[in-house]
């Protein structure tokens, strides 16, 4: 199952916020936040369950967040849950669009 893509954009309230959300040297980094849709990374492999065996669904995508908290080099977690039992299941992928 693949849930419709909804992008989510980062609405930092406080300069602390608004300065850790900056990625100096790549412009994608950062704007990738998202629910559904598929998962964004290099050789991404969408898990099964590990309870049940069923193939998970793409729940979300989170960017990272700005340099001082990087994941990797401007990598994204892939959230994954399985639609009938309910188990999640998270992998950080490299990402480099
Ligand atoms: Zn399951």
């Amino acid at each position: 199952m693949t849930i419709p893509e909804i992008k989510l954009i980062p609405s930092p309230d406080t300069e602390e916020a608004k300065a850790a959300a900056v990625h100096k040297w790549n412009k994608v980094a950062g704007t990738r936040h998202k629910l559904g849709g598929e998962p964004i990374g290099e050789n991404v492999e969408t898990p099964s369950c590990t309870m049940c065996k069923q193939p998970m669904t793409c729940y979300a995508t989170i960017d990272s967040i700005g340099d001082d908290y990087d994941l990797g080099d401007c990598w994204v977690i892939n959230v994954f849950v399985c639609m009938k039992c309910g188990t999640t299941s998270s992998q950080i992928d490299p990402a480099y669009v």
